[in-house]
Formats: C-alpha cells, structure tokens, sequence
C-alpha cells in the first residue's frame, strides 16, 4: 500500500510517500518513495523533493493554499519529472496518513478519519488554535484531491500521552477550570517518544512491558516523556507545547507570575507575551543570536561568546533536572533515549546533559557517543546501570504503519 503521509502547517506541506503493508511491517521492509516539503504556501511556494535515496532538489511554484499545494505535488510526483516510478497517478496513492497535532481527551489512539472523527479534532480547535485548523486543512483538501474513497487516518501527537494518570496531567488550579476548559496537561511528541520507545525495545530484544525508559526528544521543540512497562507515564509539555525543557525559541517552565509581570512592565497583552514565550525565548531568547544549537556550538567554540555559553547550560541544565525528576517519577529506568535534530547529531549535548549523573549510574562512554551521530546506538559505558542510546526518531514511518494497520483493523502494537 502508498501511503502518503501528511503534515500540514499555517504556510507548509511535509510529505513523505511510504510503500508499506503488514508484510513489510513484520520484515521492516517498508519503502521510502519520496519525501519533502512545500513552504511558504500563499505565494511563490519553495518545494523541495527528494526521490528515494537520490539527491534533493529545490524549485519554486506559484501555490495559493494547501489544497492547490497538494494538487501540485500529486502532479509532480505522478509526472515524468519527479523520477518516482511507483507512482504514475493520484490512483497510485492508496491511503493518506495525517500528523495531527491535538486529539485532546478523546483520542487515545490513531483513527479512521469519519465525519464523526472530524468533528472530534475540530473539537480540539480550541486547545490547538494554532495547528488543529491547518492539520483540518491537509484532510479536506486530501479529500479533494482522492475522492471519499480513498481511507485518511489520524495519528495524533498527544495521544501516546493518554496513559498519563491524573496525578501528573492535573495542574494544581481550582478543579472547576479542568472541567470547564479541559485545562490539564496533555503532552506532544507522542509518535516520536512511541517510535524511540519502540526501536529500544526491538534493540535490546525486550517485550513492551520491559520497556522503562526516559526519552529526550530534542529538535526545535523539546520534550522528555516517562515510559514505564512501556506506557506514558508523564511528560514535560504540557497543556501547549510550552512547557518543560528550553527549546529553540520556547521557554519551557517558568513561574506563571512572570507572564502578568512582563505584560504590566513591557505594555503587552497576555497574548504578545504568549508569542514572545513561545517565539523569542529559549536559545535564541537567551543567546540573542539564534535558536540553532548547531551555530550556537560552532559560536561557542570560535567566540567563547558568554551568552551562547548561558543558553547552552540552562538547555542541558533543564534536560538533566528532567531526567532526575522522571527517575522518582517512575521509580527508576532502564535507560535513558536522546532523540530529535539535536539528540541524534550531538555528542557533545548528550554528554553535557549526563555529566554528573553518576550518582544514577549513568555514565557515557566518550568514544561510543562521538562515534553515534545520526544513526542508532549505545553511548553509555559498560559499567554505566542506566544505559543510554541515541536512535533517530522516524514519525513519518509510524504515521504510515499506524495508517496501514487502522485500515486493516489490527490491533495497536506499541
Ligand atoms: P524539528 O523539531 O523542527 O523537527 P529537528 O529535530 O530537525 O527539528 O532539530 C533541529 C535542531 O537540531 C536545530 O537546533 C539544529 O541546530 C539541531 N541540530 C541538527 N544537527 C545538529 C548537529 N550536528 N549538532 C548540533 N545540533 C544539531
């Protein structure tokens, strides 16, 4: 089965072609047709595409919206330029998988899409202002575009979280607002934490109860999940994908008080400051240079700058404060996962955020982690009892399994 796995943003289109079947899941033989992206949708769109495993390739095209956008890339993709063999025509597209940002309290799983699953994440507007609308967007003009026939599924990013009890999704507001407003946490990255989740297990040969660990997703957004028995049991994001670690240009925790103090001292509304929190702040915010890790280190070793040097310790500061807290959380783990742009390329952030964790018995094997940039595998030492790995995240790929197996009735399998 193609299955055309979907991400739609405010001004972008990520897509992937993934040719997988319950066969190839059991063989891990899915296969990769092409991916890319389309940004800037609204004007003189830049798509970029890659082809398999050939270079890729940038051009431009006058795109009005994501309907018009997706239309365009079926083309192109089906046409003789895109060099896809496998696709010839939209009716060699058999499924669509869509990332979906929030399925609140009511979705727990990845799910057909129908007018009643619809109206769910439309229901979820609320909570996602910002995502929910555009990943609507991707569905309808999906639909356009195959025809009611052809089966979408949603795989949400909350919804690997709904194992999280209520003692660590409540927050400690008066108990009418949670009812009200659904106000509580329910975490993000949730297809990411479950594929890490997932590739330790088949690493180590454990079943998914033995699966108890702490995963770092560090990319532009940053979050940690508490896996235990190889559910969620609680993670640092929270209502919004605002709270917990210091990400790109996000704050991550802070006292609440600060936001009414900034809007009273900078003459700002509750929602400027939200935008500055979630836009200005974290490495960026405390840098004032940018919110990549990869300048900043380079910044860092060229210039010796001061503020770079701050930025890059509260990150790992945060990071390592959160692999303790989830330690008591959980009573322990196996092992602790870094994944994401930052988690999966950077030895050096890996081992700041472990130092001084010995007293956990963890400790990272130097050679290991210089030697484990972008692909799977062990970093800590032999003697360490809380192992750590690095495995590069893949949601894309479970985007499509998850769309595979919902179409074929099968049970969720992590
Ligand atoms: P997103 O969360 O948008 O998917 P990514 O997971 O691609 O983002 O992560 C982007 C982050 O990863 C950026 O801060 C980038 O600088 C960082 N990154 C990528 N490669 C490296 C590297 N080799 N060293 C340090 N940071 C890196």
């Amino acid at each position: 089965m193609n299955v055309l796995v979907l991400n739609s943003g405010s001004s972008s289109l990520k897509f992937q072609v993934i040719a997988t079947d319950l066969d190839r899941i059991n063989r891990h033989q899915d296969e990769r047709i092409c991916r890319g992206e389309v940004e800037r949708i609204g004007g003189e769109a830049i798509v970029t595409f890659q082809p398999g495993a050939e270079p890729r390739r940038k051009f431009t095209a006058p795109l009005r919206d994501i309907s018009v956008a997706l239309d365009y890339l079926v083309r192109y993709i089906a046409s003789d330029k895109s060099g896809v063999s496998q696709i010839r025509s939209s009716a060699d597209i058999h499924a669509v998988g869509h990332r979906v940002v929030h399925g609140g309290e009511m979705f727990s799983e990845s799910a057909l899409i129908d007018g009643k699953v619809l109206q769910g994440i439309e229901d979820c507007i609320d909570l996602a202002p910002l995502h929910n609308p555009n990943n609507i967007k991707g569905i309808v003009a999906a639909r356009e575009l195959f025809g009611k026939d052809i089966p979408q599924v949603a795989v949400f990013d909350t919804a690997f979280h709904h194992s999280v009890p209520e003692q660590a999704y409540l927050y400690a507001v008066p108990y009418h607002l949670y009812r009200r407003h659904r106000i509580r946490r329910y975490g993000f990255h949730g297809t990411s934490h479950r594929y890490v989740a997932f590739r330790y297990r088949a690493l180590r040969e454990l079943t998914r109860e033995q699966t108890n660990i702490i995963a770092l997703h560090l990319g532009n957004g940053c979050s940690a999940a508490a896996i235990r028995q190889g559910n969620s049991v609680d993670t640092s994001m929270g209502m919004t994908p605002l709270e917990g670690l210091v990400m790109g240009t996000r704050s991550g925790d802070l006292d609440p008080a600060i936001v009414n103090l900034i809007a009273t001292k900078e003459g700002m509304s509750p929602s400027e400051v939200d935008m500055l929190l979630n836009t200005q702040s974290g490495l960026l915010g405390i840098s004032g240079l940018t919110n990549d890790m990869r300048l900043l280190q380079s910044e860092l070793k060229e210039n010796a700058d001061r503020r770079v040097q701050l930025a890059i310790a509260v990150f790992c500061y945060r990071a390592r404060k959160y692999i303790g807290a989830f330690l008591a959380a959980m009573g322990g783990a196996d092992a602790v996962i870094f994944t994401g742009g930052i988690g999966e390329n950077s030895p050096e952030i890996r081992a700041r955020i472990c130092e001084d964790m010995e007293w956990a018995g963890l400790m990272i094997d130097p050679a290991r982690n210089q030697q484990t940039i972008g692909q799977e595998g062990l970093i800590s030492s032999d003697d360490s009892r809380l192992l750590a790995y690095a495995i590069p995240t893949d949601e894309e790929l479970l985007i499509a399994r998850d769309t595979v197996r919902v179409i074929l009735g099968q049970p969720h399998p992590s």
